[in-house]
């Protein structure tokens, strides 16, 4: 049996307290318990035994990238061990351990830079975007038309306004290729020709 108890206390400090205990009963109740990692982790493997652990630790998160860490444990363990042709008692043990460890991660990532896509990156999660609409289950595609930084249309893959969808008929196959859809690029085009935007000197992503 293992119990945790991990508490806040603030944006900079916790604690933990841990303590496990087992009684093993034959090689098939082996019991391994790693309670909060350093140090003082331990495993009961003998044929009878009992064992009891007891953790506390302290945790100081210096800065978003760093943590340091104290700990303390206390391990005991009593019981019999067998060599096959009997019980042969062991004395009982008992052993202290302490710690500290420092943890680090270097983000080399600016503040803000990690949520933010660049301009090309937010363009083509557009064109994916515009892909989920495609109506054709041969292929999924997607475009969007960008000129400065500014979208001027967008389009993905599917029949012509009116008419019936891959989705809804199948698809109609001719030379392997299916002729009931439009390109993405090419609704994309429509669209803007649709609401009169010029795409002189424009980029499809
Ligand atoms: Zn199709």
């Amino acid at each position: 049996m293992e119990t945790r108890l991990r508490h806040r206390l603030s944006q900079a400090f916790e604690y933990s307290l841990s303590g496990a205990a087992c009684s093993t009963d034959g090689w098939e109740s082996r019991v391994y318990a790693y309670s909060l990692s350093f140090p003082g982790q331990f495993g009961s493997s003998a044929l009878y035994n009992k064992a009891v652990l007891l953790q506390a630790a302290v945790s100081v998160h210096i800065s978003p990238n760093a943590v340091l860490r104290g700990k303390y444990s206390w391990y005991s363990m009593q019981g019999e061990e067998s060599l096959g042709t009997g019980y042969e008692e062991t004395p009982g043990s008992s052993r202290n351990a302490w710690g500290f460890s420092l943890t680090g991660t270097w983000n080399r990532v600016r503040k803000g830079e990690e949520m933010r896509p660049s301009w090309d990156q937010y363009f083509l999660k557009l064109a994916m975007l515009a892909s989920e609409r495609a109506t054709c289950p041969r292929m999924h595609c997607g475009c969007v038309l960008v000129r400065h930084k500014h979208v001027l249309a967008t389009g993905y893959n599917g029949s012509l306004p009116g008419l019936p969808h891959c989705d809804d008929i199948g698809c109609l196959i001719v030379n392997d290729h299916c002729i009931r859809t439009n390109h993405a690029e090419m609704n994309a085009i429509t669209q803007a020709a649709k609401n009169g935007v010029s795409i002189a000197g424009a980029t499809a992503m």
